[in-house]
């Protein structure tokens, strides 16, 4: 099963703030970032789209 992306996830990478610690990646380590409105949005949508198929 598919997990469901996190609206509130970090923004450069979707791991919830409470499980996220410094995270390295291709970019470089870093820290939860708060997402933006629209990867908000865009996570949402994602998630009702999910749920219907
Ligand atoms: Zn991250």
């Amino acid at each position: 099963m598919k997990p469901l992306p996190n609206p509130m996830g970090c923004g450069r990478c979707g791991i919830d703030r409470s499980v996220h610690a410094i995270q390295a990646g291709s970019e470089g380590s870093h820290t939860w970032q708060r997402p933006t409105q629209q990867q908000i949005k865009d996570r949402m949508l994602a998630r009702r789209a999910e749920g219907k198929s």
